[in-house]
């Protein structure tokens, strides 16, 4: 059977970009498709400037998110990265195959270099690696395909090289997986700044749509997006990016496509409307569910627990495999 390995980052509170780009594809489809292996990545959460109390609760606030989004655990492995030491293992041997220029040319790497740089602090080293830990994440389980937005499509294909280099040097040892992009909204864009993709990490964001946002939030946020001058409804995502954002999301929330939802709606007022009730309905049984769970924590931590078990099973053969394989 094929199995999907991806994961999410607990460096904020999860999005609207998160919930249609992946969560929502992980549960409707891959989980049935494939043996799916879903992580919160915490590990990855501390890449750049953390919290230990915040980290902690936004781990145990995505993973009950990812349940809350429809990950059945008897369907699919829903775990916590830290929990499986197998990562750390095999991250230090995927350092070991990468080199420094592979890694420095990551484009998030330069890109969040350049954020931090100007907060003044140091970068973390941890942050030139992390590809080399995301390796060993999709690797470790001998993945074939992981669903990601195009914003991770870059470290997906680094890993496929490391994947070959590894078994051409040590012999066969790793799957070589592929990136699969979800077809409809694979990128969600700022609602303020529709140049730049719905990020979590940027908290409190006035673009951004959060799962957990209360009804009238979400409502504003998107009553408030930038459009531009026009008037008739359009899709162009070069000269109308904002308009173009807005008609993806609708499409996202109603199966519908973004060509024809243009010639729906006859203001941008009435576009805006439409985009908040259908994000307002999507993420209704999702806040619903995640309320339930809060109130049954012994329930989400149990699933872990089992979750982390299942994804060790998986993991150790080969981990120690390409250990033996290195010479270790
Ligand atoms: P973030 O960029 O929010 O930190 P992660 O790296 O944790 O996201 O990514 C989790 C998953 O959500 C990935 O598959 C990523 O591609 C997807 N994703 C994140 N933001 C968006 C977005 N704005 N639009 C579509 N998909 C997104």
């Amino acid at each position: 059977m094929t199995r999907v390995f991806s994961g999410i980052k607990p460096t904020g509170h999860l999005t609207l970009g998160n919930y249609l780009g992946a969560m929502r594809q992980w549960a409707a489809v891959d989980q049935h498709r494939a043996d799916a292996v879903f992580c919160v990545v915490d590990l990855h959460g501390m890449t750049v400037d953390h919290d230990p109390a915040r980290l902690r609760r936004l781990t145990r606030q995505a993973a009950t998110l990812l349940l809350a989004a429809g990950l059945d655990p008897e369907l699919c492995t829903v775990f916590v990265q830290s929990h499986v030491d197998e990562h750390t293992r095999l991250s230090y041997v995927m350092e070991c195959v990468a080199t420094d220029g592979e890694m420095r040319r990551m484009i998030q790497y330069k890109e969040k270099v350049a954020g931090e740089g100007a907060r003044g602090r140091g970068v973390r080293l941890s942050l030139l690696t992390y590809p080399a830990l995301m390796a060993a994440d999709i690797l470790a389980y001998g993945a074939d395909e992981v669903p990601v937005g195009d914003d991770q499509s870059q470290h997906v294909e680094l890993t496929r090289d490391l994947a070959v280099r590894f078994n051409q040097r040590y012999g066969h040892t790793f799957v070589v997986p592929k990136a699969t992009v979800p077809a409809v909204a694979a990128r969600v864009m700022n609602l303020q700044d529709p140049g730049s993709k719905m990020g979590k990490s940027d908290d409190s964001g006035p673009g951004i749509v959060y799962l957990l946002d209360e009804p009238d939030v979400i409502r504003k946020k998107v009553m408030r997006a930038v459009t531009d001058s026009g008037r008739e409804v359009v899709y162009d995502r070069e000269e109308r990016p904002g308009v173009a954002n807005l008609l993806e999301i609708l499409a996202a929330c109603t199966g519908g496509n973004p060509e024809s939802l243009a010639s729906v709606h006859d203001s941008y007022g009435a576009l805006k409307q439409a985009t908040a009730e259908a994000v307002l309905e999507t993420l209704r049984p999702v806040q619903a569910r995640h309320r339930e769970l809060c109130a049954d924590p012994g329930y989400v931590e149990e699933v872990l627990r089992h979750g982390a078990e299942k994804a060790r099973a998986i993991a150790r053969p080969i981990v120690d495999t390409a250990y033996r394989a290195v010479g270790l």
